[in-house]
């Protein structure tokens, strides 16, 4: 059955809720959820049902289309000045012999390390520390786009941008503008955690508060540039906590339109000041997927980090709202190893990933950052290199009548 006929016998469902049925309708028919039938989502919303409503609207976009590119990571520092509680990655200042400090040339060694490897993304994020400030980012920004102009520099969050700005004593406007004159060409979701106070406060209260957050992306999108958005579910928050989020993020997108992706991250506990606190459920994961696809009417795309949920997981919420499942990885970051997550060294070939996507019917498609298509994999096959050729026909033996 395609996705639009399951929503439609979900129409004609005389069982279902009547206020299930209503915003069934609206999804149905491209309407705007509220923040208040959202809420209910969550509350009310069945895994099946969940599932119908996000599976439409993926595929009503993208059809069976699943992103994700090649990219590796570079962390300067896992120190950091601040101390939020979920964290398992930050070794903070006064734990300072367990962690790491990269210099300028080690960070550019990494970046030349991939020369000859056809990667089109470098993810720049970690702690925060005094020394890596607003003259050092920007110089690591020139030093890589001068030596590899063609790599896409994603890099920092409004954390670390808040810091470095007002140590430097410029506006955001201002820094964000340096920025990209320096060479930065998008900015990831991080930082986000829960917007809404009552949460902040208790696991992130040291660090950019959810209005300077919002003002960063915005600075950042007046530019005429893109960026990504996250939340940190499945803690302390409570279900208003997370509409209350998703919420605010529909409010800037709706007034910039420049963000691109939104992708859930679950709260892992490992290691961290919350290890008391349970992990919620693959169910639920997938429940999140899928209110988010349905809540956030006018981002493009839903993200899931195979590294942190799965392999698996990342393959079932395929059919939760979710299209695309980021990139290779190339085991250069320790921040979901560090939080407790399946993938201890996470690291897919680009034969591996397309795989994962193939084996669950879906469409890979190689993306570059802004989602300009690089490779199709619909009808690729590997070499036993694994390197992809296009589809090979062979004509099949006929029997010869004569
Ligand atoms: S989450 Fe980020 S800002 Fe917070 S302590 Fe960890 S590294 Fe630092």
């Amino acid at each position: 059955m395609d996705a639009e006929k399951r929503i439609t016998f979900l129409l004609e469902d005389k069982k279902l809720d009547v206020q299930l049925n209503t915003i069934a309708a609206k999804v149905y028919h491209g309407e705007r959820i509220s923040e208040s039938e959202g809420i209910l989502l969550y509350e009310k919303g069945e895994l099946g049902y969940l599932g119908v409503l996000a599976n439409f609207i993926r595929e009503k976009r993208h059809g069976n289309i699943t992103y994700f590119n090649r990219n590796f990571h570079i962390e300067p520092t896992n120190l950091c000045v601040y101390d939020c509680k979920f964290c398992s990655y930050s070794r903070m200042i006064k734990h300072r012999e367990d962690g790491w400090e990269a210099t300028m040339e080690q960070m550019l060694n990494q970046v030349k390390s991939y020369d000859n490897e056809p990667v089109t993304e470098v993810h720049i994020v970690g702690g925060v520390l005094p020394q890596y400030n607003m003259s050092f980012y920007m110089d690591l920004f020139t030093a890589i786009k001068k030596h590899r102009p063609s790599l896409h520099v994603k890099a920092l969050t409004p954390v670390e941008y808040h810091y470095i700005f007002k140590k430097a004593k410029v506006d955001y406007a201002t820094g964000m503008a340096m920025m990209k004159d320096a060479g930065l060409d998008s900015m990831p979701g991080g930082g986000a955690e829960i917007f809404h106070p009552e949460i902040r406060e208790q696991i992130a209260k040291d660090k950019c508060n959810a209005d300077q957050w919002l003002q960063i992306h915005e600075a950042w999108h007046n530019l005429g540039m893109y960026s990504n958005a996250t939340m940190l579910y499945g803690h302390i928050e409570q279900y208003r906590h997370r509409i209350d989020h998703l919420e605010r993020l529909r409010q800037l997108q709706d007034k910039t339109g420049g963000f691109q992706t939104f992708i859930p991250l679950k709260f892992r506990n490992k290691d961290n000041q919350m290890s008391h606190v349970p992990e919620v459920s693959v169910i639920e994961d997938l429940r999140n997927y899928a209110v988010s696809r349905i809540y956030l009417d006018n981002f493009p795309h839903i993200k899931a980090y195979w590294a942190m949920i799965s392999r698996e997981t990342a393959q079932l919420a395929l059919s939760f709202g979710v299209d695309d499942i980021d990139g290779t990885l190339d085991d250069t970051t320790k921040i979901y190893s560090m939080a407790g997550a399946e993938e201890q060294r996470p690291a897919m070939s680009t034969r591996e990933l397309v795989e994962l996507i193939k084996n669950v019917g879906r469409h890979p498609v190689e993306r570059d950052t802004l989602y300009r298509v690089i490779t199709d994999y619909k009808d690729a096959i590997f070499d036993e290199e694994g390197g992809a050729k296009q589809a090979a026909y062979y004509q099949l033996p006929v029997l010869d009548n004569k």
